[in-house]
């Protein structure tokens, strides 16, 4: 028998009608003889919900009473789904964070799983018993509840997924799989039958919101067979097609690598400049070092060359609710001096193009480059991995670029 970890999001149990369709694909997965373990999300808009009332309780909380708070929504999901499990007939039962127990370290808020204790859910799961876990969840060393930072479950299932060894973990969610970009904008977008860790990774953390960013790195640090599938599928009357969505698995996995497989985009992003800096060494690691102690995330960076040997111009992104703690947390040294103005234009967009098969390939960027040109687009901002370009370009500009991409890479005929 084969344990399989199915993890369904915040839309897919938003209503009693919605988890009773999660609870007919549970029963599907019993049916065909595999031991399941399910983890949920709370239902869609609770987190939200519930971060508000601890707003209006009080503007600056105790961490760890909010993480007592926010961890509600998902404890519901759980108790919900395992009463409907058990009217089909169906054996199951819910396991808090601190029962199981998943133990987190870290800060309240943003807890990272440490270890999951596997006997109690072994022992079910042997007797036939449906798992049911609040993803999100987890429980700190000295026994206070810990959540893990939205989108959080998704790393919940992946991590019990790891921890049981599970053959797969399938995430249900709104999408029926991973696209070759967003469709809302590209109607040619298609879906990806296979995607390496690695381009899932750089996807999601440049803007493709499918999966939490952790959740792949998890997945790829244990191996962890991951699938993204459709939860609005017919749980009773589905083709081995319709169950098919993507699957994110090792390289060595996938027999055609592309060189362009997807492409991201994010409008969330902000572009600083820092005119006149002195061009010494030190200045870098001070500016950043702010920054960093103001807990920015700076994302590109690049220094131009110094015109007159004295002073250059420093640009570089943060995400675009950074950007005015980013730009406060350089005002003392602008005023003492130690460079000019400070630009900050949060107008800007970046557009990323993702695929192994860049590695091997050259003329990748400039592809990019030029089909961007053609276009009559500017280009603000470079930075590049080895499997990634991703460039900074105006607001306005997004739709154009990423359907002009699309199509100078062909993802549209694959
Ligand atoms: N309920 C949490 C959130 O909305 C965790 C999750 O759904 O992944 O962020
Ligand atoms: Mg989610």
């Amino acid at each position: 028998m084969a344990i399989v970890v199915m993890k369904f999001g915040g839309t897919s149990v938003g209503s009693i009608e919605r988890i009773n369709r999660v609870a007919s694909h549970v029963a599907r997965e019993v049916r065909a003889g595999n031991q399941v373990a399910v983890v949920v999300s709370a239902m869609s808009g609770e987190t939200n919900r519930l971060i508000g009332l601890t707003q209006e309780a009080a503007s600056l909380h105790d961490a760890k009473e909010y993480d007592t708070v926010v961890a509600t929504g998902e404890q519901v999901t759980c108790g919900l789904l395992a009463m409907n499990l058990q009217q089909y007939g169906i054996r199951a039962r819910s396991w808090l964070g601190w029962q199981i127990p998943i133990r987190t370290v870290g800060l309240h808020s943003a807890a990272r799983i440490d270890s999951i204790g596997t006997d109690g859910l072994m022992a079910d799961l042997e007797n036939g018993v449906v798992t049911v876990i609040p993803g999100f969840q987890g429980v700190s060393l000295d026994g206070r509840v810990t959540t893990l930072g939205r989108g959080g479950s998704d790393t919940s299932a992946v991590a019990v997924a790891a921890a049981l060894n599970a053959e797969r973990c399938d995430i249900y969610t709104d999408v029926d799989g991973v696209y070759t970009t967003d469709p809302r904008i590209e109607s040619k977008a298609r879906k990806i039958d296979r995607i390496s860790y690695e381009e899932m990774l750089e996807l999601a953390s440049q803007g493709a919101k499918v999966l939490q960013t952790r959740s792949v790195q998890l997945a790829k640090v244990h191996n962890v067979k991951l699938k993204v599938l459709s939860s609005f599928i017919d749980p009773e009357n589905c083709t081995e097609d319709d169950l098919a969505g993507t699957l994110v698995c090792d390289e060595g996995d996938i027999v055609e690598q592309l060189v362009v497989s997807g492409i991201a985009y994010s409008r969330d992003e902000a572009k600083i400049t820092l005119r006149h800096v002195p061009d010494k060494p030190g200045i870098a690691a001070e500016i950043f070092g702010n920054l960093a102690d103001a807990g920015v995330n700076v994302d590109m960076i690049v220094q131009n060359t110094s015109e007159d040997g004295k002073t250059t111009d420093l640009t570089f992104t943060v995400p675009e609710a950074e950007a005015d703690r980013a730009v406060t947390s350089l005002r003392d040294a602008a005023r003492k001096g130690e460079f000019g103005e400070i630009q900050a234009d949060k107008n800007v967009s970046k557009i990323s193009i993702v695929g192994t098969g860049m590695r091997s390939h050259s003329g990748v960027a400039r592809k990019m480059f030029e089909t961007l040109a053609a276009k009559g687009i500017n280009i603000l901002v470079i930075s590049t991995s080895e499997i990634k370009v991703s460039v900074l370009i105006e607001s306005e500009y997004t739709e154009l670029a990423v359907r002009a991409l699309h199509s100078a890479y062909e993802l549209d005929k694959v």
